[in-house]
């Protein structure tokens, strides 16, 4: 049994196919997606997804691509969401300095903003990181949210965002990238705390090997895990057991319902 921890299912790209991507991906042995919101619509979208079935759960946030379109309306609503029980978490949300789709501060102070509204809820935090390793690393540090967690979702960050993950005990989830030939972690992936790594897929983007180059779908959450479980030196089931426990814990009982 896996758990995608990160899956954007109301993206355009599943519109015409969605019950089958949904069939192929308990097929393939998934039990758990999380529909990932990364603007207003599209956490209105995951939310509704999550609401019409079972193994399904949403996130509610703005991605730092969005940054700019965030305003008190838009905050109002993302709280009001936030308080569904189909919604396990804050984000998609972070930093992502390579695109600069918004402006850096804008950035800045939108993540800023959503991490003060998981810490003051008691939600984890679903963060994006790219390109941005002094900002992220700073502003992980200075994160006070006690009760939820944060996810550093498809890690690929250095060393300092490493570590400062490592100091808030936060999650790392592991995407496709995982298994391209030119990913080179900054730290092996034997360092990582067992009880803190997730697997995901970010699909539709990021297709694991030997699916590189099409569209992304759940069901190959499996050859992330399977990638993971070799850079381990585990066993596929020990790794999938510990990351779907790792999800529960994470994102909490919701994650028990099963496709
Ligand atoms: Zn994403």
């Amino acid at each position: 049994m896996l758990v995608d921890a990160h899956c954007h299912l109301g993206d355009r790209a599943f519109e015409a196919d969605r019950d089958a991507v949904i069939e192929r991906a308990r097929a393939a042995g998934v039990a758990h997606v999380v529909a990932i919101g990364e603007s207003l619509a599209g956490s209105e979208k995951a939310v509704g997804l999550a609401r019409s079935q079972r193994g399904l759960s949403a996130t509610v946030g703005v991605h730092p691509h969005e940054a700019a379109s965030w305003s008190a309306d838009v905050a109002a609503r993302v709280r009001e969401l936030l308080a569904a029980p189909e919604v396990v978490a804050v984000g998609e949300t972070g930093l992502d300095y390579h695109y600069e789709h918004s402006p850096r501060d804008v950035q800045r102070r939108v993540f800023e903003a959503q991490l003060g509204l998981a810490a003051e809820l008691g939600k984890p935090v679903v963060v994006h990181a790219r390109d941005a390793d002094e900002d992220m690393a700073a502003m992980l540090r200075g994160w006070g949210g006690e009760k939820g967690g944060v996810v550093l979702h498809s890690f690929s960050s250095g060393a300092d965002v490493w570590e400062a993950g490592m100091t808030i005990e936060a999650y790392f989830s592991f995407s496709g990238m995982i298994t391209f030939k030119n990913w080179h972690p900054a730290v092996p992936l034997t360092n990582y705390p067992a009880n803190r790594l997730l697997v995901e897929t970010d699909s539709p983007y990021l297709a694991p090997v030997p699916h590189r180059g099409k569209r992304n779908e759940p069901a190959f959450v499996r050859e992330v895990a399977e990638r993971a479980a070799a850079l381990c030196g585990e066993h596929l089931e020990t790794l999938s057991h510990r990351t779907t426990e790792n999800a529960r814990r994470c994102f909490g009982s919701r994650l028990e319902t099963a496709l």
